[in-house]
């Protein structure tokens, strides 16, 4: 896509798109204004075709919060979680918000996924577009050398800078969720799903340190071991991840023992 050398000069987008200034009162009703007429106020106007004016257009409508069925969960298990899923698939669940096989302790980020988004984006400015800041020789997208990719993302005549990886994904999927990545964080700056972003449990993983499981913790769960309530795998567990495991997933498998025990 060719970038106008004068974007700036490019005439205002078209009403249709709704990106134009939020209408005023006064010019939506203009000659409605009148003088004192029977058993009325000074607004004549018919009251129900009155332009619904709390309703944001354009870009305030990006800073709108999503609702709840258009808000996914991601899974973002720790590396020791993995790890123990991979040692023994009898430690994972099939999560109920999620859908995935993992770690019954695994944390799940808030995020909008790439239909919403894109539901939003359209609703804002059916002419919004967005595209790649380097392309190669061949036009393609380039990604930098951490295989991520700067994108512009143009709404309502306004273009921001965004950022998207493929998260770990590999082949043809990872070029699609490094798209949808990169709009993300793009529309983002544009305050989209702001709120899911502030929560900062994007990177609540990495920044704040777990608590470990304490000393009577460690010591329920092994009696849950010895008595025979635990599964093998859930044994090699406790017995490999014993100085790993925090305070959040010994409670939730003490939980969960019980239940059994109980059973
Ligand atoms: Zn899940």
């Amino acid at each position: 896509m060719i970038r106008h050398p004068h974007a700036h000069l490019a005439p205002a987008p078209s009403r249709t798109s709704g990106c134009g200034p939020i209408p005023s009162r006064l010019s939506q009703v203009s000659g409605a204004i009148v003088g004192p007429s029977k058993g009325g106020p000074f607004l004549r106007h018919d009251m129900s075709k009155e332009p619904e004016l709390t309703k944001p257009t354009g870009l305030a409508l990006l800073r709108e919060p999503f609702a709840p069925n258009q808000i996914s969960k991601l899974p973002k298990p720790s590396k020791a979680q993995t790890e123990q899923v991979r040692s023994d698939f009898k430690i994972g669940i099939r999560c109920k918000d999620c859908g995935a096989w993992h770690h019954p302790a695994v944390v799940h980020l808030d995020y909008v996924g790439h239909a919403a988004l894109t539901d939003r984006l359209l609703d804002a400015d059916p002419n919004w577009t967005w595209e790649p800041v380097a392309t190669d020789d061949h036009g393609l997208p380039m990604t930098d050398a951490d295989g991520g990719m700067w994108i512009r993302l143009t709404v309502c005549g306004m273009t921001r800078l965004g950022y998207g990886d493929a998260q770990g994904k590999a082949g043809p999927d990872a070029t699609k969720e490094r798209i949808g990545d990169a709009l993300r964080n793009a529309a983002m700056r544009f305050g989209a799903a702001l709120d899911l972003w502030h929560k900062g449990v994007l990177h609540e993983a990495e920044a704040v340190p777990k608590q470990l499981a304490s000393d009577e913790q460690l010591a329920a769960l092994q009696e849950y071991a010895d008595a025979g309530v635990m599964t093998d795998g859930q044994k090699i567990w406790l017995e490999k991840a014993r100085d790993k495991i925090t305070a959040d997933e010994a409670s939730y498998a003490l939980e969960k023992l019980k239940e059994k025990e109980s059973k």
